[in-house]
């Protein structure tokens, strides 16, 4: 279906072309960083109070628009709308938390050596900033890298993922409050529209979230310019149900943090630990919830579960739970499309056990609707098992038991610890992963300082010679002053 240079937007519910976009190339790339270069240079003066006014602007306009936005976001990425209802009030939400806290942080002043001194530290912005996003949750991932690059003073470009550039091209009008060029968006394919960004000398930062394999391959082009890159990559995220745990409360927080978005949450409850003495009466509790949950249109106010991004994503899903059953797994809920849909991405919710860590759907990211279950004989285990994982993104626990909890959040490997509140997020909370997630930040004081670059200002208001200058060991010798004669 792909043209030369237009690419098809889907319904993944109905799996209809809705539109298409222009794959824009390096020389559009090069036009919008010469514009994104220029803009910078004004906006990074722009006195912090009137940033954070339009800042503040764009966060009353997506309210003003939530609803048009969220349809759009349903249309073109399967999501129930009432989820992208509320992907918009948490998007306008960290757009206000960046206007405020960029009035206050722009660095500080340090003890100096001496008393004739000041020393400064200044945050300062890094120029054009690339940021390049995945297609499940478009406009809070966007939101989450364009907030703080602007309060920081940077310009910025857009490159939302070609599955779902539709809501984000909305943003075209709600950004035309800043000054000419001071936010552009360029739609298109990865490999063209984003590493076009990527190659740019232009660009200063690439702020990236998707996928471990393009996350490495952008960092091994930044690498080579020594480009500053901002990487938020994938996860595997436990969910650790302990035995004192009230099980109706546990089976649907384990449900919801698993099946959120059909599983394509960057934090989903990817492996589920329980206690064994616990584990059959959870187990039975969550598989009869999980039957009655509603798989359906995204527009349908009554679908819990939308579709799928796309094919590719929902073959994954598939051979993963495929795999777990042939080495000896059992599928207790959905495993299987759902016989009542026959067009759409769809898969149904479904529960595994008998699963262990030699199973792809226990190592790799599934990002799909699949929760697989183990029970565990004791919390140590249960910890071990918690850290067996290349990634470090986001971990659950599940107890009222204060000395596990002190246990669990100090030993494991994760940049977020959820405890009896699957995946809350915070925008004064930092948001990120240990190990191959990629170590960055987002949100709170962490997400701004990604954006800001520091310079130590060191001033002596006197000019003296200092006893450590040269020379060494020798008494100074005064230079003769010049005679007329010679
Ligand atoms: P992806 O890596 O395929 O694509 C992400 C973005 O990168 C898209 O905009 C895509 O067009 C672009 N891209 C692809 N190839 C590129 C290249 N060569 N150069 C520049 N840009 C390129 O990921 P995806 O399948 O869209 O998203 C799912 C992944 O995102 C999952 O692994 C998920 O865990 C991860 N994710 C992480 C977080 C987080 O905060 N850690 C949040 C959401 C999603």
């Amino acid at each position: 279906m792909k043209t030369a240079n237009k690419i098809p937007v889907l319904n993944p519910a109905t799996e209809e072309v809705i539109s298409e976009i222009p794959n824009q190339g390096p020389q559009e790339v090069d036009r919008a960083v010469t514009l994104s270069q220029r803009a910078f240079e004004k906006w990074r003066w722009t006195p912090a109070h009137e940033k954070a006014e339009l800042l503040h602007e764009v966060s009353r306009r997506i309210k003003e628009k939530t609803q048009d936005l969220a349809k759009l976001l349903t249309e073109e990425g399967g999501k129930p709308f009432r989820e992208n209802v509320d992907e918009m009030g948490w998007s306008a939400s960290c757009f206000d938390y960046y206007a405020e806290l960029q009035r206050n942080k722009r660095g500080r002043v340090i003890p100096s050596v001496e008393p004739s001194q000041l020393s400064l530290i200044l945050k300062e912005p890094y120029g054009v900033v690339a940021t390049i996003v995945p297609w499940n949750y478009p406009i809070l991932l966007m939101s989450w890298k364009v907030a703080p690059a602007l309060a920081a003073g940077n310009a910025v470009i857009i490159k939302p993922a070609e599955q779902t550039p539709l809501s984000t091209l909305q943003f075209r009008e709600i950004f035309d409050c800043f000054p000419s060029g001071v936010v552009q968006i360029l739609t298109g394919e990865g490999e063209t529209t984003g590493e076009a960004l990527v190659r740019h000398p232009g660009v200063s930062l690439v702020a990236f979230t998707g996928s471990l394999e393009v996350g490495k391959h952008i960092a091994k082009i930044c690498a080579e310019q020594v480009k500053k890159v901002h990487l938020e990559l994938g996860g595997k995220d436990a969910f650790v149900v302990c035995e004192d745990s009230d099980l109706d409360v546990a089976a649907k927080a384990v449900a919801w943090a698993s099946f959120l978005n059909t599983g394509q949450v960057c934090t989903s409850a990817e492996r589920i630990y329980v206690a064994e003495p616990i584990a059959k009466e959870f187990i039975g509790k969550i598989v009869s919830f999980t039957k009655s949950l509603k798989v359906g249109s995204g527009m349908d106010p009554e679908t819990d579960i939308g579709p799928m991004i796309g094919e590719p994503y929902r073959k994954k899903v598939e051979a993963h739970v495929q795999e777990a059953v042939k080495r000896g797994a059992k599928i207790l809920a959905g495993g299987r499309k759902p016989p009542h849909l026959s067009k759409g991405f769809f898969y149904e919710p479904t529960v595994l056990t008998g699963v262990d860590h030699d199973m792809t759907v226990m190592k790799d990211e599934t990002f799909g609707p699949v929760c697989p279950i183990k029970p565990f004989k004791k919390f140590e285990e249960a910890i071990r098992w918690t850290n067996d994982s290349i990634y470090g993104l986001g971990v659950n626990l599940y107890t009222r038991d204060t000395g596990k909890v002190k246990q669990f959040y100090e030993k494991v490997e994760a940049g977020t610890v959820w405890i009896n509140d699957p995946l809350t997020d915070n925008d004064a909370g930092p948001f990120g992963g240990y190990k191959a997630t990629g170590g960055s930040r987002e949100l709170g004081e962490e997400g701004l300082e990604e954006f800001q670059q520091t310079k130590h200002v060191h001033w002596d208001f006197e000019q003296k010679v200092k006893p450590w200058w040269y020379p060494y060991g020798r008494k100074e010798t005064t230079v003769p002053k010049k005679t007329k004669k010679s």
